[in-house]
Parts: structure tokens; sequence; C-alpha cells
């Protein structure tokens, strides 16, 4: 295990003084080791990567302690996990499951004996995952998705790449080529670990990294040092490098804000010809840096790699091709009608090609996320929360694809690090240094009957849910229970009203929010924007009108 050594990036969130309240009972552990990790973004994606401990507890029929895995449950999210989102399973029996295994083609076929293995009154569905904690040779283990250490994972050069990473900070992270999430991955990483004693993580390739201890604290060590030194090993490769993505071909708009609300209508419109979408825009950094640079449209084209990316942003996001220093926003707005054509044909193309008789149906042929030259990025969901972890999503494959970019040394020769077998290769996509998934294996996973299961188990959509309905004079009156009905059933809503005093009007109206019954379980989630329209407000003789946007969400689809 590394020695305890200061953190460049990342910070140690441990309390010794908080985990020692919590001395003896490691599910608790388990879950403050979970948290932490989870509430940095860097750490791992929204809803994605799991935790788990061994445990040993009372068997419930004899009394006699017996080995335990605690491993989050499906769905759930390590940011807010409480102990009820760990599954619980009996070690042994999921030890014996390798005994009944017949092999990769039927490997889907194990997931049914998760919640045969149960151990007591839990009945968290187990995740796909379970077997890769299960089968690993030590207490407690980590299983992330960091943006630096996918990069090493979707890096051409990966594997080479992370030797020199052992050498310079004097670890002893073995490579492990792509393999779908499943029970063939678990036997195979269960192997390279003991193919490589000491060994202390994993990188899956184009996947993400494994860690693990001994202890709750030294594995929670563990995770946080070996991500923040992969941080450290990039953030090295690309000071050298200097631009990314080829450097910068569009400069972004100066006012690019004023643009997006111009062809946001024209671009939710054509991107809800399936089923209504709610929209997100993200004009930051990242997002205007890679939709800015030469080699967007290529790498756009390629799409994501970690499978948890794409179960979200889809195959690959719509690149619009525009240059906003020499075009106007009409010629803009008439290329959403065509592209989005050609993207919904090409998805097509790509689902024809890959699904069987026993496939699901297709979901929805629109892209989930639309990449704008000067613009930036625009993501799509069945509600506000779902669009912005949508685009979210698509920085975090921006960051892998930029960490794959600096990485970079001009040597990417075939086989690939991700083949599993040398003839796998040419399956693999590429671009420069990043390589992506090939599209069957994508399309394993964005159609993967275990995933469909899931959706199917999301409660049914609220009346109002996709929509957006502007309520005048909605802080009061009237107007208020309108705007409540039609949060509670589902709609986001935006309230107009009309304040002649400096005390906002939306003030009472969100108390009233904030008290409201929940839905799905949760309360609304919402956000204001108060904005001033002084003109119409002056015609009729009151200083100043305020409008305020409230946003109802529903939980958010899980990942594995
Ligand atoms: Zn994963």
């Amino acid at each position: 295990m590394p020695e305890v050594k200061e953190i460049t990036h990342l910070k140690d969130l441990w309390n010794e003084s908080e985990a020692q309240k919590m001395s003896g009972n490691q599910l608790a552990l388990l879950r403050y080791r979970s948290n932490l990790l989870g509430a940095d973004l860097r750490i791992t994606n929204f809803g994605g990567g799991n935790t788990s401990s061994k445990l040993e507890l009372p068997d419930p029929f004899t009394g006699r302690p017996v080995r335990v895995l605690a491993v989050k449950g499906s769905g759930g999210e390590l940011g807010s996990i409480t102990g009820a989102g760990f599954a619980l399973l009996y070690l042994d029996r999921l030890e014996q499951l390798k005994e009944l295994y017949r092999g990769e083609q039927h490997e889907d076929e194990m997931v049914r004996y998760y919640p045969l293995s149960a151990f007591g009154e839990n009945r968290v569905a187990a995740s796909i995952d379970t077997p890769l904690h299960a089968f690993l040779p030590f207490d407690h283990v980590d299983h992330l998705h960091p943006d630096w250490a996918i990069a090493l994972a979707a890096s051409a050069n990966g594997k080479r790449k992370l030797e020199e990473f052992n050498k310079e900070f004097g670890r002893k992270i073995v490579w492990v080529p792509w393999q779908r999430p499943g029970f063939e991955l678990a036997l195979m990483i269960e192997r390279a670990v003991k193919d490589s004693p000491g060994a202390d993580g994993l990188i899956l390739g184009g996947h993400g990294l494994f860690t693990w201890g001994m202890t709750q604290r030294d594995c929670y060590l563990n995770s946080i040092h070996t991500i923040d030194q992969m941080g450290e090993f990039i953030s090295k490769h690309q000071s050298k490098k200097g631009s990314l993505f080829g450097g910068v071909e569009h400069v972004p708009a100066q006012d690019r804000k004023n643009i997006a609300t111009q062809i946001l209508p024209a671009l939710r419109g054509v991107v809800s010809s399936n089923r209504r979408v709610v929209a997100h825009y993200a004009d930051d950094e990242d997002a205007l840096m890679f939709a800015a640079s030469t080699w967007a449209r290529e790498l756009s084209s390629l799409g994501t790699s970690c499978p948890d990316h794409f179960l979200r942003t889809r195959v690959c996001p719509l690149y619009l091709p525009w240059n906003p220093a020499k075009e106007d926003v009409s010629i803009l707005k008439a290329r959403i009608q065509e592209e989005a054509v050609e993207y919904r044909a090409s998805y097509k193309k790509y689902y024809d090609a890959w699904a069987n008789a026993d496939s699901p149906k297709l979901r929805d042929s629109n892209p989930s996320v639309v990449v704008v030259p000067g613009l930036g990025l625009f993501g799509f969901g069945k509600n506000k929360k779902e669009a912005r972890i949508t685009t979210e999503f698509f920085i975090n494959a921006i960051h892998v694809m930029a960490g794959a970019n600096a990485l970079e040394d001009g040597d990417v020769s075939h086989p690939l690090p991700q083949a599993r077998y040398a003839e796998q290769s040419q399956q693999f996509t590429q671009f420069h240094n990043y390589v992506a998934l090939p599209r069957s294996e994508a399309f394993r996973i964005e159609y993967w009957a275990l995933e469909e299961a899931k959706l199917q188990r999301m409660p049914a959509e609220a009346e109002f849910s996709r929509k957006i309905a502007l309520v005048i004079g909605g802080a009061s009156g009237i107007g208020r229970e309108v705007a409540l009905l039609l949060a509670r059933k589902g709609a986001h809503i935006v309230v107009a009203s009309i304040s002649s005093s400096s005390r906002p009007p939306f003030i009472p109206f969100l108390a009233l929010m904030v008290k409201s019954p929940k839905h799905n379980g949760r309360r609304p989630s919402w956000s204001m924007s108060p904005a001033t329209i002084s003109s119409p407000a002056k015609r009729n003789g009151y200083s100043k009108t305020r409008t305020c946007l409230l946003l109802w969400c529903s939980p958010v689809p899980p990942t594995p």
C-alpha cells in the first residue's frame, strides 16, 4: 500500500474522530468511505463506480459468523448512499458461482444467482459489478471512474504509459484489457491479481480503476493517492504539450449566451422529434475549448469510452459544423435540421447493424449531446437535472480525451493494449492517441438486456414530465396554485410575477415548494433565476418585474 504522501490535486477528507465513532461498525465505515469518495467528481462520475467491504456477520439461521460481501447496490450513488443502499451477499455462495459458470457466452445468466445469494433481510438489487468485488482477495475494494485514470485506460499507448507511471511513482498498478462488465471480467481481474503479487490497483482498458486495502482507511488512501498521482502524471504531460485537440479553430463567440437563446427552441424541437426533452447549456472552459478545437468533429464521431458515459451520452454526440466568425445564426438554425436528420439515420444504421432478435427496441435516435463550435455543449434529458448530468458526462469524456491527447508520444501501433486478443484490435476506433470502444461493444452496453430491465423498473413519468410551463402572475392566488399543480404533475415551471417593492415575490412561493409533498419519494429540487424585465413593468407604473424559474426534478436513471 502507498505510504501517506502529500496530495496535490485531491483532498484527504477522512476525519479520524468521525471514523472512530463508527469503529466496530464496518457497514457504517463503508458508507462513510463511499460518501467521501463520491463527494468529488474527479474521483468518480455521478452515479458511477462502486465500493465494497467483506464483513463477518452472525448468520441469522445459526448465529455463527459468516463472511458477507457488502457492495453498492444497483443504481446507487456513492456521494449520497446510505447503509441501506448496499447489497449484502453470502461470499461463499458467490464463490460457488464459479462452478456454475458456463463461459462468456452465458455470463448474463449469472446475474439471476445474485439475489439467491442475498444475506439476511437485505433486498437491495446487486449490481452487475458484484463478482468483481467478491473475487478480489482484499477486505475493502473501490471501483471508480476517475477521468485521469480513464485517460490512461483509453490511450493507444496506455499500457506503456502505465509502466512509466508505475516507475515514476513507485507503484504497482496492473493493466487489464477491455472486457465489458460482468462475470468474465470478474474472473479476469482475479487472475490478474494472482499473477501480480503485491499489486495495489488495476486499470481496466477503456473503462476505469480498481484499488483496495485491508482496512477502510487504507483503501480510501490507496484510491485517492492513486487518482491524485494519475492526475499529476497527466498534468505534467499536458503542460509539456501546450495546446490540446489540434489547437483552436473557432474562437468562442462573445455573445454566445444570446445565440444559445436564439437557437435553443429550434434545437430542442429537432431533438424532441421522437420524445420531448429538456435542455441544458454548458459554456464553461472545457466545453468551449473542445467545441472550438480542430479535432472536435473527429473526436465527436468516435464517441466516449467509459461504458458509464455512453449510457447517458449515447454512442456519440452530434457535432454541428458552424463558423461563428463568418456565418450568422440563421445558417446555424438551418444546419440543425439537416444535421439532425443525418444523425438519426446513422444512429438507426448503428442500431440495425448490431441489434438481434432479443435486443430491446431502439429507444431514441436523436443525440443527447450537441457540440457547437463557438458556443459549447447542449445536453438533453427528460428533465433539467438529467440534461445537466448528461452534459457533465460529456465533460468527463472531454477530460478523458484531453488526457489521452496529453499522453500522446507518436507510437500508436497495433495491437492496441485495450484488445484482449490481437485480432480484436482493429475493431477499436482511434484518433491520434484516443481509443474508443468497438461499436459492437458500445451497442451491447447501450442495449444490454440487463440495462433495459433497469429502465423498465423506473417509475412511470408524471403527466407533465418533459414539459415546460410559463405561469404569469404565478407568485400568489390562483396563479400560484396552478403553478404548484403543474409542478406536482412533473412540469418544469417558469413563474413570472410583478413586484412593486424590493421584496422579491417568489420567496413565499419557494417556501411553499420546499414544504410541498414528496414526489416519487423525493421532494422537488428547484433552482431560481430571478430576472428583471424593466420595460413592460415601467409602462405599467411598476419599478420592477421579476421572474423566477423553478425546477421540479424526478430521480435520474441509475447507472451500473
Ligand atoms: Zn465501472
